[in-house]
């Protein structure tokens, strides 16, 4: 966790078996990862490869591909040897796109357990090629995909009818000595699958992929998973996570990493400490603190930056981060380490927080 000079709260990480995705590890004492999923047609290689560039730039650390087809399996070779991230090959009801995903040279595989029954006999066959591969298998339970019995046993996607249902397909690999194997216990509302997650946690030792599924669109999206895997990693519980939005697939690893940011399980690179505004406010707040987080997007070091629209609360806040401003009359009082260190007209705010942000990168890297 990041040290942050305050007394940790935060349970204990459950303990866990550790797989490797390629070459990012997953479960035991490794850094919580963040994943998401393709949504080009995976047959179409360069639009793929062109969507799994642009998640890698925003952070993405494992990425998913669908294999819904014969075609989408034969582009499995290409994408998985020019992935600058471990691909995961996401195969429902047909096992040969298991063995063609391994063949391929896919980090990993996600196996639907609705559907995985239809392939019992197979399942012996694909944990010896998996383990001959080195390949880890998720076992991804969702809602909606739930085995019909153990739906019509307990009634609906209950937290305990998804963790049997984990547990359940788990058993068959093990049963043919293949421990590989990571879980997830989806569903859409995240006080169900918190309560799956806590129940699996302490069933099992697998390393658990967190995510809410179906989660919605942005917004509803961020707040379902941030809330859900906010209990859970506090919990110690979760060894990856993926956010499902209903929004491009970078948008997920964006709010994956400053979900992992804000409990403090990674380094925050960039934190604007804006304020709300209020009938106070002697500037456009809002479009100022659009413009200082554009224009020090990407900032290569930890950087805290306040934004306040006014003098009365503003320079007290201001003096917490490492720059800030402080608008007032047409001015901005600009703090550096607690310091103001000039004010300057409202149109040089942004250039001059750049500047002495940039300054800070130089005194930083030059220690
Ligand atoms: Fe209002 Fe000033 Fe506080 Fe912003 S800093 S919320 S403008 S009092």
């Amino acid at each position: 966790a990041v040290e942050l000079g305050l007394p940790s709260v935060r349970r204990p990480r459950r303990t866990s078996r550790q797989v490797m995705v390629g070459d990012v590890p997953v479960g035991g004492d490794a850094p919580v990862s963040v994943q998401s999923m393709t949504t080009t047609v995976t047959a179409d290689v360069n639009a793929t490869l062109q969507q799994i560039a642009e998640l890698t730039a925003a952070g993405c650390q494992i990425v998913r591909v669908a294999v819904p087809s014969q075609d989408d399996a034969d582009a499995l070779p290409g994408i998985a040897r020019r992935s600058q991230i471990p691909v995961v090959a996401d195969i429902h009801f047909q096992p040969k796109y298991v063995f063609a995903a391994i063949d391929a040279g896919c980090a990993a595989v996600r196996v639907n357990p609705g559907n995985i029954k239809k392939f019992d006999d197979k399942v012996g066959e694909i944990a010896r090629a998996a383990a001959a591969g080195g390949v880890p298998i998720r076992i991804g339970v969702n809602a909606g995909s739930l085995d019909p019995r153990l739906l019509a046993r307990h009634g609906r996607a209950t937290p305990e009818a998804l963790v049997e249902s984990a547990l359940q397909e788990c058993s068959l690999f093990e049963e043919h000595g293949f421990r590989d194997l990571k879980i997830s216990v989806k569903h859409h509302d995240p006080r169900v699958m918190v309560a799956a997650y806590r129940l699996l946690a302490a069933r099992c030792d697998y390393p658990l992929h967190l995510g809410v599924t179906e989660a919605g669109p942005l917004m509803q999206g961020t707040v379902k998973s941030a809330v859900a895997f906010g209990v859970l990693l506090d919990e110690g519980i979760g060894d990856t996570i993926r956010v499902s939005l209903s929004a491009p697939p970078v948008e997920e690893v964006k709010v994956g990493i400053q979900i992992l940011e804000s409990l403090g399980l990674r380094e925050r690179r960039l934190e604007i400490v804006s304020c709300p505004s209020c009938g106070r406010a002697q500037v456009d707040v809002y479009t100022l603190t659009d413009q200082v987080t554009a224009a020090l997007d990407g900032f290569p070091h930890p950087l805290r930056v306040a934004v306040m629209g006014c003098v009365v609360n503003g320079p007290g806040e201001a003096r917490e981060a490492d720059l800030g401003v402080a608008s007032g009359n047409g001015k901005g009082q600009i703090f550096v380490k607690g310091e103001v260190v000039k004010t300057v007209p409202e149109s040089q705010i942004v250039e001059t927080l750049v500047e002495e942000a940039m300054r800070l990168a130089e005194e930083r890297e030059s220690r």
